[in-house]
């Protein structure tokens, strides 16, 4: 329970406290103190070295993407090092560095047993953070089942890579795996930001042929570039639509990765995808009951147009998958950063930069020492 005010900190609860930044109510942020959490058996107390926000951490407050949040921590990608572990944790003890997942599935749970550990006991509960219990923008936060979640940051990958790797590396090459890039795909990415960036790192590596990137910013242009795009298009200069169908003369393309716009993209994405291709979405919705799927397009139901979207796999297999990417120099996800700030209190600098999305943005860090 709330029980007093003190120079604009929220005092939650007495005990050993700590502070974070939290999403008091759609709209609200602030700071909090909260009492430090504890380990239960099998999951670990981490203290962040470096944490970064998160367009998503935007839709949560500014949008109640996640519902209506009270004096909740908000944070989800960070690099840490353990301070306290459970009784049963093997393979981590205080003092190691890890990397945070933005997802930390419940794996003893049939979603994880279907292959889905995203949805273990219902839809979306692996993303934690922020969500079901506090986020990472802490003095300390709780990583549930260590063992499963967390990876260590191996010598030669740097801190700022890890962090990367907590969501955007992930969510990015996502879009490609759901995709289902193949060799020698033309493949549209539409969004340019730190999610659709590492969308054209993962179409590269998957083997795609042409990679043509949506978005209007220079400094996102320049990124783009540089991690693989062959072609990019503007949307503030004509639509999508027909400036995809007059490079492609008329053909249309394999695969469309969504990583931007809101939800009227898919009229788009359904028109210029071929029969037989795959729009992959890793974008988020937040307008609306229904989206849009234009019916002749979509061959009045039967063009063998798959539209699939999904929330990031997390957990230590698929981080330790990503350091490998990182370690043998396959990506690197240090190039996402633009801004840099030192101290937990710059949190708050840096989530109202990702709101406001300045030109030269891509992604922000924070270094918490
Ligand atoms: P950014 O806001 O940084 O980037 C969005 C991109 O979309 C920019 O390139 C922007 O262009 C472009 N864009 C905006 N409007 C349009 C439009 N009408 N047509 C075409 N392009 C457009 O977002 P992030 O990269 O940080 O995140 C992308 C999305 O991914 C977010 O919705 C986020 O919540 C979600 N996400 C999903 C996860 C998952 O697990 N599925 C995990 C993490 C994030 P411009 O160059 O003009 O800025
Ligand atoms: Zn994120």
């Amino acid at each position: 329970m709330r029980d007093k005010i003190k120079s604009n900190i929220v005092i939650i609860e007495r005990g050993f406290c700590m502070k974070g930044f939290a999403m008091l109510g759609i709209g609200k942020t602030g700071w909090i103190e909260k009492e430090k959490p504890k380990a239960g058996i099998y999951d670990a107390i981490v203290k962040p070295i470096a944490v970064a926000p998160c367009t998503s951490d935007i839709h949560t407050v500014f949008e109640g993407a996640l519902g209506d949040k009270k004096d909740i921590i908000l944070g989800h990608e960070g690099v840490g090092e353990i301070v306290e572990v459970g009784s049963q944790v093997k393979d981590f003890k205080p003092g190691d560095k890890v990397v945070i997942p933005a997802i930390t599935p419940d794996w003893r749970t049939m979603g994880s047993v279907r292959g889905f550990p995203q949805h273990g006991r219902e839809m979306l509960d692996g993303w934690k953070f922020s969500n079901i219990k506090d986020g990472v923008f802490a003095e300390y936060f709780h990583v549930n089942d260590a063992d499963m979640n967390l990876a260590h940051l191996p010598e030669g990958v740097s801190i700022e890579a890890g962090v990367m790797l907590s969501d955007m590396v992930t969510t990015g090459i996502h879009g490609a795996e759901l995709a289902n890039i193949q060799v020698g795909d033309t493949v549209v990415i539409i969004g340019i930001g730190p999610v659709g960036l590492m969308a054209i790192v993962g179409a590269k590596l998957r083997g795609a042929g042409r990679i043509i990137a949506v978005g209007s910013r220079p400094a996102l242009i320049d990124a783009a570039k540089y991690y693989g795009a062959s072609e990019i298009v503007n949307y503030k200069e004509a639509p999508v639509m027909d400036q995809i169908m007059e490079i492609t003369n008329n053909q249309g393309v394999d695969r469309v990765i969504v990583a931007g716009a809101d939800s009227n993209i898919l009229k788009t994405a359904v028109k210029i995808v071929k029969p037989g291709g795959v729009i992959s979405n890793i974008n988020y919705f937040g307008e609306g009951d229904t989206i849009p799927i234009p019916r002749l397009d979509w061959g009045s139901g039967m063009a063998h147009k798959k539209i699939v979207g999904g929330l990031t796999p997390g957990g230590r297999d698929r981080m330790e998958r990503l350091l490998e990417l990182v370690k043998y120099k396959r990506i690197e996800p240090e190039r996402l950063i633009t801004h840099k700030f030192h101290g937990l209190e710059k949190v708050e600098d840096a989530l109202m930069l990702m709101k406001d999305k300045q030109e030269d943005l891509i992604k922000p860090i924070v270094y918490i020492e």
